[in-house]
């Protein structure tokens, strides 16, 4: 059984509190990447008040899987050749 979003996401990072995908469909987030699903995501990432917060916290933990900070892990990988 999947861990909700939400409360995986409150553990270490107190920003997660204010999360716009509390409640979400962690499917949606950590799912087969799909570009709907990834849409889906993505778009409420786009309207959350941490995605900042979250994206810096993806790339310092090198999250390799999953939507963060409404960018793909291809994204996060781009990013972070850049600013090695
Ligand atoms: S930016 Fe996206 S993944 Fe990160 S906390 Fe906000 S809604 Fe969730």
């Amino acid at each position: 059984m999947a861990i909700p979003l939400d409360q995986w996401l409150e553990d270490e990072r107190p920003w997660a509190a204010f999360a716009a995908c509390r409640g979400a469909d962690p499917d949606l987030f950590f799912g087969d990447g799909n570009g709907e699903s990834t849409g889906i995501a993505r778009r409420i990432c786009a309207g959350c008040p941490v995605r900042e917060e979250c994206l810096d916290w993806a790339l310092e933990a090198r999250a390799s899987f999953g939507v963060w900070g409404g960018t793909t892990e291809q994204e996060r990988r781009r990013l972070a050749r850049r600013s090695a």
